[in-house]
């Protein structure tokens, strides 16, 4: 299979009519091979619109929502960002490629460590995986100029609003347990500014300031 080719299929029918614009996040989303973080009997499917299993009943994210995520985040290269919720691992390399340093936290230790080795097979230096409750956040790592969380809470932790600097943001599925909707969250001067994006479907953020284990 031309992976190659699927990545730009992928990008001309599922994030440009959809309005993703960023350069930048577009030219990431052509070079990261999506199908190296999903398993050998997936591959074929890997950019398709839709998210995949990965294990543990976890998910990889639909290509579409990994973009509008990222481009929410406004990315320059300089920024330190926190991810909550690793998974696959293949949020946290879009994000190292547009990036300074990424730090990713993973609840479940055998998907964190499998993402670890596959980012580390790829290259990546710039990525820090870590297995916990990343509701907690990273305080030993904070602040961070960005955070994103890839799984779905019922509010933003003020634990991870304290650990971002000011002037930074926080790009979060908010609502239920079943669905949810993108929140960007601006800081300044120790206010935020809230704006709601698209509806979205995630697996749920279970921890400390997420939701219980059912
Ligand atoms: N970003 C991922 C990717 O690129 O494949 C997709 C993430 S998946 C939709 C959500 C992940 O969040 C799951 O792997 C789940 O185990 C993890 N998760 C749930 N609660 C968590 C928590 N409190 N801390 C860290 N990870 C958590």
């Amino acid at each position: 299979m031309d992976f190659s080719e699927l990545r730009k299929e992928m990008v001309r029918t599922q994030l440009l009519p959809r309005g993703i614009r960023d350069r930048r996040v577009i030219e990431a989303m052509l070079k990261v091979p999506r199908h190296l973080f999903v398993s050998e009997s997936l591959r074929y499917r890997a950019y398709e619109d839709c998210a995949l299993p990965i294990g543990e009943g976890q998910t990889i994210s639909q290509p579409y929502m990994v973009a509008v995520m990222t481009e929410l985040l406004e990315l320059k290269g300089n920024e330190r960002v926190l991810e909550i919720g690793t998974g696959s691992g293949y949020q946290a390399a879009i994000l190292a490629e547009l990036a300074k340093e990424v730090y990713t936290i993973e609840r479940i230790e055998t998907i964190a460590e499998r993402a670890e080795r596959i980012l580390r097979e790829l290259g990546y230096q710039n990525v820090y995986v870590f297995s916990g409750d990343g509701t907690r956040g990273l305080p030993e790592y904070a602040p961070f100029d960005r955070i994103l969380i890839t799984a779905g809470t019922p509010e933003i932790p003020d634990v991870l609003k304290e650990q971002l600097n000011d002037g930074g943001i926080i790009v979060a599925p908010v609502g239920s347990r079943y669905s949810q909707q993108l929140v960007k969250m601006i800081k300044r001067h120790n206010a935020y500014k809230m704006e709601f994006h698209t509806p979205c479907v995630f697996v749920p953020l279970i921890g400390e300031y997420g939701w219980k284990e059912e």
